[in-house]
């Protein structure tokens, strides 16, 4: 029996993961769940899995749900302090980290130093804090699995081989829903274009990240960090299909992959299980079904937002923290209608070009360089708030 808390319970990858959780009573109790402000899902999650904590995103929210629960409540918290709270409950032994967005680094690192395993789907957390959190991993010494497919598919490409004859890790990327748009049809981009996945049902941040390909370079920096390997033998491919999630070569020039039919539970019940397997509900593959398998290289020109993810790892420790701030706001902006969608990477490139790059001792640091992406990413677009 594996003791679960879900960070992010009310998200696309907590959604699944609690789907994973139901088809196997006999292996999983959820222990702790955390949301935002969707109470009436957290609530027949709770109805559902009977969890001993949840917190939600404030105060009022809180009130809201404890009046809207009858019978046996679980305890209700909110806030950070109610993230650490179920990241760090004493039954728990693996947290799945699925909140979005830097929001989801406290309580990860927090999840870590209190010992726990963690399946992390929140990237953000090792783009913003990479160095220190394989760190604290290494020093705690728990494991972290990684949730996101195209890292499931590096790890499992990985097993059994030894680290040193790793000559690449190519990450695969759909291309998303503009890989043949011009740049012009591009900066005319809507909102509902933009989150028109062609293969992956997603959260919206990621999908609009999908579609500027910032998604990917943030998945070059998880990579980088998490199978501790330089962004220079990190290589992208675009493959559409999105049924090879991604590849290793070695130095003998063999390639191994993993493949599957794109479904999140894959990788999902994959890090809940490892080194196991269970049925996850993923449809098999069926090779003779599709019309064919095909792999492009990436166009950093119309796409430049992987150029400027692999700059941030080379120009030092704090530069992707910002640059994974800038994005937040600059997707934010775009979601609202503020701005179009070729602002989203132009805002990014203009705060890189404002920030001096330094080390990063500490959390507290990691979340000052975010705050002031974050900020200098508002003046950018010239927002007040
Ligand atoms: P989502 O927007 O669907 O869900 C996010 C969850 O986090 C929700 O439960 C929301 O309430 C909660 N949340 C948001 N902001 C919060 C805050 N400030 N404080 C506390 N909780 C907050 O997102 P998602 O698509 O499930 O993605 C979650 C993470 O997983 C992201 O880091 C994403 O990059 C990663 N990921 C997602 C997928 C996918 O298929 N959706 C695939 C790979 C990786
Ligand atoms: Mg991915």
């Amino acid at each position: 029996m594996k003791n679960l808390t879900i960070l992010g319970s009310t998200g696309s990858i907590g959604v699944s993961t609690l789907e994973v959780v139901a088809a196997h009573p006999d292996k999983f109790r959820v222990v702790a769940l955390t949301a935002g402000s969707n109470l009436e899902l957290l609530k027949q999650q709770i109805e559902t899995f009977k969890p001993d904590l949840v917190s939600v995103l404030c105060a009022d929210k809180a009130k809201e749900l404890s009046r809207s629960l009858g019978g046996k409540k679980p305890q209700i918290m909110h806030g950070v302090e109610g993230l650490i709270a179920a990241a760090t409950a004493a039954d728990t032994t693996m947290v799945v980290a699925a909140i979005v967005g830097a929001a989801g680094l406290v309580p990860t690192a927090a999840a870590i130093m209190a010992g726990k395993d963690v399946a992390l789907a929140n990237k953000e957390t090792l783009v913003t804090a990479g160095h220190l959190i394989m760190k604290m991993v290494r020093e705690k010494n728990v494991r972290l699995y990684p949730v996101d497919s195209e890292h499931c598919a590096v790890f499992q490409s990985m097993a059994g081989h030894r680290a040193e004859d790793i000559a690449r890790v190519i990450l695969t990327a759909s291309g998303g829903p503009f890989l043949h748009w011009g740049k012009e049809k591009l900066s005319s981009a809507t909102v509902a274009d933009a989150l028109n996945h062609p293969n992956w049902s997603m959260g919206k941040k990621i999908t609009v990240d999908s579609a500027s390909m910032m998604n990917k370079g943030l998945e070059v920096i998880e990579a980088r960090w998490l199978f501790d390997i330089p962004v220079e033998r990190i290589a992208v491919n675009i493959h559409p299909q999105s049924i090879v999630h991604s590849m290793v070569e070695y130095i003998d020039g063999s390639v191994m992959a993993q493949l599957g039919v794109p479904d999140m539970k894959g990788p999902i019940a994959y890090a809940l299980t490892y080194p196991g397997r269970v049925a996850s509900g993923v449809k098999p593959l069926d090779l003779t079904a599709l019309s064919g398998l095909t792999f492009l290289k990436p166009d950093t020109d119309r796409f430049p937002a992987l150029k400027l993810a692999y700059g941030a790892v080379q120009a030092g420790e704090s530069m992707p923290a910002v640059m994974n701030a800038a994005n937040e706001i600059a997707v934010e902006s775009f979601l609202a209608g503020k701005i179009g969608f070729m602002a989203i990477s132009e805002t990014i490139a203009k705060v890189m070009d404002l920030h001096t790059p330094h080390d990063l001792h500490s959390i507290e640091e990691v979340l000052e360089a975010d705050r002031w992406g974050r900020r200098t990413a508002k003046e950018v677009l010239g927002c007040t708030n």
